[in-house]
């Protein structure tokens, strides 16, 4: 039996070792582990904090994911788009004031007119940016051709959140029609299409094991992950999801999401990690302890603030009220108050990604 200290020396951990750091209890071992793990994020990706501004643009959704406040089901949920000048505004102002990127995100939509209207959408941000705003989509499973034509207009990166590698759990929290196999193929085609890839798991989920959580991190690191989003899962209670999950302890799972994050830096080293809000649902300073842990990459929210709380997949969404310039104050506060820095107008590119498609690490100035 190792300690957590030799545990942590070790160039790879085992799987039985990175089941004993998920079951770690004493406060003093586990900040090791969150120390080991910033230690390598600082290495690898620097300490300077990437912000994704993300627009959550409309939140009519085809799929009826159980777990989500946004299904198509829940009936009682009130729907809107925003239009193309309203997004674009959004973007602006995130061009504006020095975000390096921004995510576009809805629910999953592949009618034509819909597919039309994000090309059109990404194709306006990137000519009134002169193509310098990073666009990162996370628009649900399209197919190839659709994923081909976004990045034609201008996206680069995307993500898709796989939300458990296993594939019977996976079913537990979709209905029949909603596949695994599929989505695996979707990551796939957006790789083979040169697209940063993006995915991410839910930390806390009904019937998950911390084995399942393992699979996680070697599922990220056989898709050949770029950029991870993972955070702790966080009941809705207008979903069938929330039954099951009554039993659900917010503090267990907001300190394994903070595990999780430790250990994809410690076993993946270059890629991004986002500190996710829902981290922020459950502490208040869940993001900046998602920073302390391995993240390195921060996504406020910057749609407006009429249709904030009408984006709501969880419960208790933190920024429902504010306003983007409030964010973005409160994030510079909170961002120096663990000594790490903005990094205004940069992209903030996941050196994995160079590696992976160059076969060279990109060095970290
Ligand atoms: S998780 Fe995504 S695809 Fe599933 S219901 Fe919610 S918005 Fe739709």
């Amino acid at each position: 039996m190792h300690t957590v200290d030799e545990v942590l020396e070790k160039d790879r951990l085992s799987r039985d070792d990175m089941l004993s750091m998920l079951s770690l209890s004493s406060g003093g071992d586990i900040q090791k582990l969150y120390d080991a793990a910033y230690r390598i994020k600082r290495q690898y990706v620097g300490s300077k904090v990437y912000f994704r501004g993300l627009i959550e643009f409309s939140n009519i959704c085809d799929k009826n994911c159980l777990y989500c406040g946004i299904r198509k089901d829940n009936t009682g949920q009130q729907r809107y788009m925003m239009s193309r000048d309203e997004i674009l505004d959004a973007a602006l102002w995130a061009y504006d004031n020095g975000y390096g990127s921004i995510v576009l995100q809805s629910g999953e939509r592949t009618d034509p007119k819909y597919i039309g209207f994000v090309t059109d959408v990404i194709s306006s941000i990137s000519k009134n940016t002169g193509a310098k705003l990073g666009i990162t989509l996370s628009l649900g499973e399209q197919d190839l051709r659709t994923y081909e034509r976004w990045r034609e207009a201008g996206a680069h990166r995307y993500l898709l959140r796989i939300e458990t590698s296993n594939p019977d759990l996976y079913a537990k929290l979709h209905p029949a029609d909603h596949s695994f196999m599929r989505r695996v193929q979707c990551l796939r085609d957006l790789k083979d299409l040169g697209y940063q890839l993006g995915t991410g798991v839910m930390i806390g989920l009904p019937f998950q094991t911390q084995e399942n959580l393992v699979d996680d991190i070697f599922f990220f690191e056989r898709m050949e992950i770029d950029m991870i989003g993972m955070g702790p899962y966080v009941i809705h209670d207008d979903t069938p999801l929330a039954q099951a999950a009554a039993e659900c302890d917010k503090q267990h799972n907001f300190e394994l999401s903070l595990k999780m994050i430790a250990l994809a830096r410690i076993m993946l080293r270059d890629v991004n990690i986002a500190a996710t809000t829902a981290l922020q649902a459950l502490h208040p300073q869940g993001r900046e302890q998602g920073l302390l842990a391995g993240a390195n990459v921060i996504m406020p929210i910057i749609t407006h603030k009429k249709y904030r709380e009408l984006y709501q997949l969880y419960n208790d969404k933190p920024c429902v009220n504010e306003e983007a310039g409030q964010c973005k104050g409160c994030l510079e506060s909170r961002i120096g108050s663990i000594n790490e820095v903005i990094a205004y107008n940069e992209w903030g590119d996941p050196p994995h990604y160079f590696r992976r498609t160059t076969g060279r690490a990109m060095q970290h100035p």
